[in-house]
């Protein structure tokens, strides 16, 4: 009698609690259904067989580039990539090449160019391959093919540069949807985490380096005596100090257009290491920033100081689309109100170089076989833009390692020489107009984003 009793109380506790568990249950269910997001049909089309590969890709600076190759089945014609969720469709231009039966293809031949991450807009997208063939009705049909991973790298996140205060999170994802792989593309609205920037502005030197120092007198300019001291009464400037005025005024210029702009110093005491973390060639990426620009003033490096080399020179990274280094160059030559540099030496366009090592150079290097000629010299430039720019400190060297060295996320690195110090009317203009400077550098970022 009491063990029935006490079943009785048991089944009184829990025939409740099962029969509530039952409607959550239902409820759950239900919702799943009726919310059935419109991604799973889309997935639900993919064809099963027959995959692509992706066998290779990278983010730099605002661009991914994507390669991969594929077959098409019999009676399949007109491929294209895209970007699709069944409802959105993105074709994403791509360069297709085919060899026997497999095609092969690139989004770009440059490394600045291809799928623009702040062009896509807040959906859960799929890059897949579409193609036509024709059905029994002899009615044209698409058909959608998925990728698989071929590449090393994994899933990847970028944050879209900030707008009205608002930035995207792309989430770049591989996965299964019944046992086909998927390479998701999932965009939603978010603010910058605090460790994320948009914009990590380099001014070169710092409290151990001071750069290039010059004396100015009157209509005169000349280097310092052997103890580093100016005679006759000039004033000394130095480069680090001028590169850092006119990284002030391009923050805050950059900032009053919305962005989130970081600095690797802000006075001309600090030391800046190159490769620790937030160094000058890491902290782009450590930020996740997506332009790195490091900001310089030359010189001619002729004893006594007086250049007839005068005006800009912005150096580049390899395999670079030059729409953005052709607008900085107008940009600066006109509301800075200077020239192009006449230097031949490294020239690819008007105020435009691209710097290599030399064969001399790779030949006399103290750690034989690490550098080529197909690398970028400037460390500023190649090792900020990871696998992209062919960045190589892995450690090799008495430096530590560049934390991002075989990165395919990073960011796209500038370098400005802004004019000559040892130019008199170079270095009245820099000394005196360093905001002419930062209103033509963020007057160019908008330029340029406007039209991609
Ligand atoms: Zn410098």
């Amino acid at each position: 009698m009491k063990k029935r009793m006490k079943k009785k109380k048991i089944l009184k506790i829990v025939l409740p609690i099962c029969f509530t568990l039952c409607i959550v249950l239902i409820i759950f269910l239900g919702i799943k259904i009726f919310t059935k997001e419109p991604q799973k049909t889309f997935l639900e089309k993919l064809e099963p067989t027959n995959y692509g590969e992706i066998t290779n890709y990278a983010i730099y600076g605002i661009h991914m580039n994507i390669e991969g190759k594929f077959t098409l089945q019999d009676g399949e014609s007109n491929p294209l990539l895209v970007l699709s969720n069944g409802d959105v469709e993105i074709e994403v231009p791509w360069i297709i090449t085919k060899e026997e039966d497999t095609y092969s293809f690139k989004t770009s031949d440059y490394i600045n160019e291809g799928i623009n991450l702040e062009s896509l807009p807040v959906e859960t997208l799929y890059l897949v391959l579409k193609t036509e063939s024709k059905d029994e009705k002899e009615q044209i049909i698409s058909k959608y093919y998925s990728f698989e991973n071929h590449s090393i790298y994994d899933n990847l996140e970028y944050y879209t540069l900030t707008k009205n205060n608002q930035n995207n999170l792309i989430k770049m994802e591989w996965n299964t949807y019944e046992e086909c792989p998927t390479w998701r593309f999932k965009i939603e609205n978010t603010k910058l985490p605090n460790d994320v920037y948009d914009i990590t502005i380099d001014p070169g030197h710092d409290g151990t380096d001071p750069g290039k120092v010059v004396c100015v007198r009157e209509n005169n300019v000349y280097d310092p005596d052997l103890y580093g001291n100016c005679y006759n009464g000039g004033t000394e400037i130095e480069e680090r100090e001028v590169n850092l005025n006119v990284s002030l005024a391009l923050k805050e210029k950059l900032e009053s257009l919305g962005y989130k702009v970081t600095l690797t110093r802000m006075d001309n005491e600090s030391r800046v290491e190159i490769y620790d973390p937030m160094g000058s060639a890491t902290m782009a990426n450590d930020t996740k920033s997506k332009f790195n620009f490091a900001i310089h003033h030359n010189s001619s490096g002729v004893n006594g100081g007086f250049s007839y080399l005068k005006g800009l020179e912005l150096y580049i990274a390899n395999d670079t689309n030059l729409d953005f280094a052709n607008i900085i160059v107008e940009e600066i030559i006109t509301k800075a109100n200077t020239q192009a540099s006449l230097k031949e030496q490294y020239k690819i366009a008007n105020g435009i170089y691209q710097r290599f090592f030399t064969q001399q150079e790779v030949d006399n290097d103290d750690y034989p076989g690490t550098k080529s000629t197909k690398l970028i010299y400037y460390y500023y430039i190649r090792e900020v833009g990871g696998v992209s720019t062919h960045a190589i400190n892995n450690g090799y060297s008495s430096y530590p390692a560049n934390a991002h060295y075989n990165s395919n996320n990073t960011a796209e690195p500038y370098l400005f020489e802004l004019g000559y110090m040892d130019n008199l009317s170079d270095i009245n203009n820099i000394k005196n107009n360093p905001q002419n400077y930062a209103e033509a550098i963020s007057s160019a970022l908008q330029k340029y984003l406007a039209q991609e």
